[in-house]
């Protein structure tokens, strides 16, 4: 009897651990290749059970790569052998997973001192609509590939429209403090000290733009980046891979196993289509777009594809530069601002390089929030309000900005 209890136990905690993947003993080193030699070798881990959190680009570029306990002896003195430079960013993340989860239970309920649950943030948008009725709304533009919401809520004060300002979030699963810094950003244009703002502008926010990943990034993997649909090999693909602007050019992967998988077809994703479609019907009044992802502490501009520069570029790195004083007034964090591939890599098939290049929207921006790699994506709970806080300061120059005028529509695009 013993033993049957003993083997139904055993076969239990085996099922619950094929549900949750644990990532104990998983390092975060940071290599930067010296050669293309070097280069070359650095992208094979990912073909060998290594992920990277910030991918391997050029010669002197730094990635961030999280390496299985198998892969941290041998392969890393390989690597060193041939001359990279070997960091260490985090020992053992399953400890900082742990941490987190920890403060969600002692909270237990919505707020900001710990990551809420997909649950948990619709509870929170409904609540501030149904508190605030006369000027917000909650909307779904479309559904995920699980059947999920994409749920936007609009503050609009008035009768007639304003200029608006779009910002989303999540469009990368296991960026959680995207969604955290979205929701704290409502709360402020409705409760806090931001509601002025709502007078000059509407305000679209979309709190979780991949809702599926998301809760993947909960219940099974604490760093999905894609999305869920369901392909031949591989599941998912990267969203902020898959719109049609300059779709699949470079930085993206046709391997459907890759983390930057740009789709089978450029919007074949549900969540990126679900963009595509509302942008449109907003875009006569939309001034300012912003994606938030992490981590890096950037302020990017576009484009992702080409290293040529924006018109007006010069404006919008003035621009940059002064939104980036902003963010470091509080906590002195510092973020550094120029376009993509300047600052990251080649990347193109973005929300934001798609927004840009076809809606010619006046302001289109990434942040890439906190911090450097000290904790990556998987930044404590109490940096939560801290980096909401820094990235506030640092909206209200792109308020100030728009609402004066500074930033000038650009119509010689193309
Ligand atoms: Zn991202």
């Amino acid at each position: 009897m013993e033993i049957v209890i003993y083997v139904v136990l055993a076969s239990f905690t085996l099922s619950a651990c094929s549900e949750r993947i644990n990532y104990t003993g998983y390092a975060v080193k940071r290599i930067t290749p010296k050669t293309e030699s070097q280069l070359a070798a650095l992208k094979q881990l990912e073909n060998i059970g290594a992920l990277f959190w910030k991918e391997p680009s050029a010669r002197g570029r730094p990635a961030d790569v999280l390496l299985p306990p198998n892969l941290q002896g041998e392969m890393v003195n390989i690597l060193k052998a041939m001359g990279s430079t070997v960091e260490n960013l985090i020992e053992n993340i399953q400890v900082l997973i742990d941490n987190e989860e920890s403060a969600a239970k002692r909270t237990g309920q919505f707020g900001w001192t710990a990551y809420s649950s997909f649950e948990e943030i619709n509870a929170f948008l409904l609540e501030q609509h149904e508190k605030h009725p006369n000027y917000t709304r909650l909307f779904s533009i479309g559904k995920s590939f699980e059947g999920r919401d994409l749920l936007v809520f609009k503050i609009s004060r008035g009768s007639k429209p304003k200029k608006s300002i779009w910002l989303d979030a999540n469009i990368h699963a296991r960026e959680w403090i995207t969604s955290a810094v979205a929701t704290f950003t409502i709360n402020e244009l409705l409760n806090g000290e931001r509601t002025g703002w709502t007078r000059d502008f509407d305000w679209y926010i979309l709190s979780i733009l991949n809702p599926d990943g998301f809760v993947y990034t909960k219940t099974n993997n604490r760093l999905w980046r894609k999305t869920r649909s369901t392909g031949l090999r591989c599941i998912g693909a990267d969203a902020n891979r898959n719109f049609g602007f300059h779709w699949m050019e470079s930085g993206s992967s046709n391997n459907p196993c890759s983390e930057t998988y740009g789709g089978k077809s450029a919007f074949s994703e549900l969540e990126t289509q679900a963009l595509r479609d509302y942008i449109p019907s907003i875009s006569k009044h939309l001034v300012g777009y912003i994606s938030l992802h992490s981590y890096s502490q950037l302020i990017l501009l576009p484009y992702g594809h080409s290293n040529k520069h924006i018109p007006q570029y010069d404006t919008y790195m003035d621009l940059g530069h002064r939104i980036a004083q902003a963010t470091a007034t509080r906590y002195q964090t510092m973020y550094t601002t120029g376009n993509i591939v300047d600052l990251l890599y080649a990347a193109s098939g973005g929300s934001m390089d798609w927004v840009k290049g076809t809606h010619n929207i006046n302001l289109t921006l990434t942040f890439e929030l906190r911090d450097t790699g000290r904790y990556g994506f998987l930044l404590p709970p109490t940096e939560i309000i801290p980096t909401a806080e820094e990235f506030l300061d640092g909206l209200e120059v792109i308020v100030q900005s728009l609402r004066d005028g500074i930033i000038t529509p650009d119509f010689k695009e193309h």
